[in-house]
């Protein structure tokens, strides 16, 4: 299929522009995991694709949680003791602690310094920090500024609201032919930052964008969600489709200019994991392939033991092993229009090994049939004849109904694009029959692999063939 294969390299480029561009007008907007930020960046998204928004109401009740209340702030500074805001949120709302309850006082520089973040280690950047589930106040700065700060009064001023209100998230579902779907989860709750957070939103927002209006086997559905309560939030009141969803990524972490990282879902093993792995490694002699930990983003939701979904986690560098992280120092600069088009570009590869990956039945499967006759013999596309030969030679073998192509890439070792195209040229040449598939996947596994924790929601019936 080639979901990307429409673009040339030169509009490769002009698509990583563009998506930068889009983080750079969500970059200065003050984000949190509930409030008009989310809603504002929620509706810039909404102007490239189809996304539904939902409001849930604060005190909501979702698993082992509750919804909080709604946090909206209007500006926030100190002014030092010669009456000249030394901190202003409206210059950077990372200068802010994030969730900080409303606060108007004038203290000592003593009283104020324990309500002071910063990072001695770099001293000239500003932390992100938060306090979502503990009332609290605080500002972040840099090192350097806080060890200039003189004796005397200081003019705290957050003028915020924590209030009742709403959690609000967005959702793009995308139908395919089959009502099995594709999970894209990422988080829209930090504010400034842009590798941690809006490169995850951008690459989202463009893939749903490219995958929009298109004939697809699979169904897709994107997440801008706050992180953690916001992927628990959306579990619990989506119980009844959860068991749609047969393979998902989570994306973050994916414009700098780091290796790729895959983090595996706890199932280890999953479709989404091994096709994944398997790019990866076409990508780099050294693949960095991450086992499951429960510890991250909201893989760790999708994959409790309850859902135990086949989510993984696509980044470059991995948060929290890059300095810039959760500091100013992630902002625009730090990511970049290569990388994000690249990033895009893995996950619509990774979309068309899904898309693609089936088993087949051959036709002829006693000894092997005279392919030169067939004029399958010789390379139709010149260049690397003997891969491809090679590899019609591999799907005939282990096209016996057990093998899915992606098992067959594995084994042989050759890309799964040659692997899919000598199926189709041997299908093509009758050598070859698709094998039909159910709604819960391929017919073969359709009784022992239905072990999805949400059990018995039908997802209706595919008509694809
Ligand atoms: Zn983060």
């Amino acid at each position: 299929m080639g979901l990307l294969s429409e673009f040339d390299q030169r509009d490769r480029a002009k698509l990583g522009d563009e998506m930068h561009r889009f983080t750079a007008d969500l970059y200065p907007i003050c984000r949190s995991i509930t409030g008009n930020g989310i809603r504002q960046t929620l509706k810039m998204i909404q102007d490239r694709i189809p996304l539904e928004t939902f409001e849930v109401p604060t005190g909501t009740a979702v698993f082992d949680w509750i919804v909080p209340k709604e946090w909206n702030v209007r500006d926030a500074y100190i002014k030092g003791p010669n009456g000249q805001r030394i901190l202003d949120f409206q210059e950077c709302n990372l200068h802010l602690l994030n969730y900080s309850m409303p606060v108007r006082a004038t203290m000592s520089l003593s009283a104020l310094k324990p309500h002071l973040f910063t990072i001695p280690e770099k001293p000239d950047w500003i932390p992100y920090r938060t306090s979502y589930y503990k009332e609290d106040w605080g500002f972040c700065l840099s090192h350097n500024q806080m060890l200039a700060l003189q004796d005397g009064e200081y003019e705290v001023c957050i003028d915020s609201t924590l209030a009742n209100g709403y959690l609000t998230y967005g959702e793009c579902y995308l139908p395919g032919r089959s009502t099995d779907e594709i999970l894209i989860s990422c988080h829209a709750c930090h504010p400034s930052l842009a590798n941690d957070n809006l490169s995850g939103l951008s690459v989202a927002t463009f893939l749903a964008q490219i995958l929009s209006g298109r004939d697809l086997r699979y169904s897709y559905r994107f997440l801008f969600i706050p992180g953690t309560i916001g992927a628990i939030t959306w579990l619990a009141r989506n119980r009844d489709t959860i068991g749609c969803i047969r393979h998902g990524l989570v994306l973050t972490c994916l414009g700098d200019r780091g290796p790729f990282h895959y983090k595996k879902s706890r199932q280890g093993n999953a479709e989404i994991d091994r096709a994944t792995a398997h790019l990866l490694r076409q990508y780099s002699e050294s693949p960095k392939i991450l086992e499951f930990s429960p510890y991250g983003y909201d893989e760790r939701q999708y994959c409790s033991p309850g859902f135990n979904l086949a989510v993984g986690c696509l980044m470059r560098s991995v948060w929290g092993t890059f300095p810039e992280y959760h500091t100013s120092a992630d902002n625009l600069n730090f990511i970049h229009p290569k990388q994000l088009a690249e990033s895009l570009g893995l996950c619509a590869d990774i979309f068309d090994v899904l898309e693609e990956n089936r088993r087949y039945r051959n036709l002829n499967p006693y000894c092997e049939p005279q392919l030169g006759r067939r004029n399958l013999y010789r390379s139709t596309g010149g260049g690397a004849i003997e891969a491809q030969i090679n590899a019609r030679l591999w799907v005939l073998n282990l096209s016996d109904g057990e093998h899915s192509l992606l098992d067959i890439a594995e084994r042989s070792g050759h890309p799964f694009p040659l692997i899919h195209a000598a199926a189709e040229a041997l299908q093509e040449s009758g050598l070859l029959a698709i094998i039909p598939e159910t709604s819960r996947g391929l017919e073969e596994e359709s009784q022992e692999n239905t072990a999805h924790s949400s059990g018995d929601q039908s997802c209706g019936s595919s008509s694809h063939s």
